[in-house]
């Protein structure tokens, strides 16, 4: 279990991250663990979970993968039919133990466990409050000032606390808190990141951040917590409250479609899987290219790369072949680390790609330090032409919201046109889709937050409530 008390502007918390919460009657903690598994791809670097047994509450968290931080024996201890999980997203460079979550409070009103993914914008203000209140703050995570402002308001139970609160959280938060005797979930009014709720087998019931892994409890009745909406989830019992107005203007992350969630999960009643392959079949009409084989980058353009395929009438094949088992190259922590990761990470099916002229499909181009080695590995598998397709725009803008995109200055795309960039990573071709095709393929005309590609923030943030790494002017 890690624990911390000091704090630096390094160790800003970047709360991309998995949520689960069961209630159930028993063994919730062992729950928590499976649906944690299904949440892998959201975080890698640090996972916990808190169990109550409707008088304690249990914690235990560590470092590394959910098997890594649950090995032999560690779920043991977690007794009882309550319980709420997290798993963290990896940072770099961080000194990131003391943001392992949940974060477990003893409050007047008893034990309280949160756990969250969004990352609030007015945290620094909240955080000043606290401290002027005389409250100890000893991270610099969101969870921490959740919990110290919930411990402190007003209200008879939890649920009232918590509505008196919610208000005055701005951002991105989907929410799990764990008492003695209940767990409460929670989305904010914008509904930036996925919170969605079913009933287990055992008829209890269970939250997590994507559907997927309430399919792998067993999950029916499943649907999507609403903006502005808490669920407590009490023995077999769920109540709802709707407690804050949903803003007029949802701001769904677009970026859950293109990259961040399992192709298995439903997000604003769109199939991932569905909806990556008619991103697929936009950029396809947007950008076509005389070619011989589409070949994805695995495994979030696969759908994509088929979408294009289909709709180009040129051959889909597979041309890498990646090894599951190492981590993703995004996050370690210098270029040169992340270019070597590349090569460690995919092989070359050569003999799919020889003598072709290849369109290479990828999600997204971040910083771009994956896609010149990635088009390299292509081009000395004997390829007569590398055309790169990407499923979404040029992210130009960092997110407040929970994905960590990185600083102004690392994004390619703040720095560089299409055809530089193109040039930059030596592709033959360079295509990104655009917003209104984006849009097109999901199907929707609002509702979603696109600041990353656009600029255009749904929430007014300024720079000194901002994570302090990353910007360098007045977003609103
Ligand atoms: P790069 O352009 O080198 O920064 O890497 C972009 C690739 O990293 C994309 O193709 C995605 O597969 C993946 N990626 C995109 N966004 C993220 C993120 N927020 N965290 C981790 N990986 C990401």
């Amino acid at each position: 279990m890690t624990s911390s008390t000091h704090s630096s502007d390094l160790d800003q918390p970047k709360e991309e991250c998995g949520v689960v919460g069961i209630s159930a009657n028993s063994d919730a903690a062992r729950m928590a663990f499976f649906g944690l598994y299904a949440l892998q791809h959201r975080g890698q670097e640090a996972a916990g979970i808190a169990a109550s047994d409707g008088q304690v509450v249990r914690l235990h968290k560590d470092q590394g993968l959910v098997s890594q931080a649950f090995g032999s024996g560690k779920l043991d201890p977690l007794v009882g039919g309550l319980a709420i999980g997290h798993t963290r997203y990896s940072t770099t460079g961080a000194n990131s133990e003391r943001n392992v979550q949940p974060y477990v409070v003893e409050t007047m009103h008893g034990p309280l466990g949160v756990a969250h993914n969004g990352n609030l914008v007015n945290t620094d203000q909240l955080r000043s409050k606290l401290l002027e209140r005389g409250a100890g703050l000893q991270s610099s995570s969101d969870s921490e000032v959740i919990a110290l402002m919930l411990a402190a308001s007003e209200g008879d139970t939890w649920e009232e606390r918590l509505a008196n609160v919610m208000p005055q959280w701005t951002g991105a938060f989907s929410l799990v808190v764990i008492s003695a005797t209940k767990v409460i979930a929670a989305r904010d009014p914008w509904g930036f990141r996925p919170l969605s709720m079913g009933r287990l087998p055992s008829g209890g019931h269970a939250v997590a951040s994507e559907t997927g892994a309430l399919q792998t409890l067993g999950c029916d009745q499943i649907r999507e917590i609403e903006p502005g909406e808490i669920v407590v989830l009490q023995g077999q019992l769920t109540r709802s409250h709707r407690v804050v107005e949903p803003k007029n203007e949802q701001a769904r992350c677009t970026f859950e479609h293109i990259y961040f969630s399992r192709p298995d999960a439903v997000w604003d009643g769109l199939s991932v899987h569905q909806a990556r392959q008619r991103l697929g079949e936009e950029l396809a009409r947007e950008h076509p290219v005389d070619a011989d084989v589409v070949i994805p980058v695995p495994d979030s353009s696969t759908p994509a790369a088929i979408g294009y395929a289909a709709t180009s009438g040129i051959v889909y094949n597979e041309g890498f072949v990646k090894n599951r088992y190492i981590g993703r190259t995004f996050i370690e922590p210098t270029d040169e680390l992340r270019r070597q990761g590349v090569k460690l990470k995919f092989n070359m099916l050569e003999e799919n790609i020889r003598g072709k002229r290849v369109i290479v499909i990828d999600d997204s181009i971040v910083r771009g330090t994956t896609s010149g080695p990635l088009i390299r590995m292509v081009r000395d598998a004997g390829a007569t032409e590398v055309h790169m397709r990407v499923t979404c725009p040029p992210i130009a803008h960092p997110c407040f919201f929970g994905v960590d995109m990185g600083t102004t200055d690392e994004l390619i795309a703040a720095q560089l046109g299409v055809a530089e960039i193109g040039a930059h990573i030596g592709a033959d071709s360079l295509g990104f889709l655009s917003v209104e095709r984006m849009m097109k393929a999901l199907g929707r005309d609002d509702g979603y937050c696109n600041a990353c590609f656009t600029g255009s923030y749904p929430v007014p943030v300024q720079l000194s409530l901002a994570p302090k790494q990353r910007f360098d002017g007045v977003l609103g």
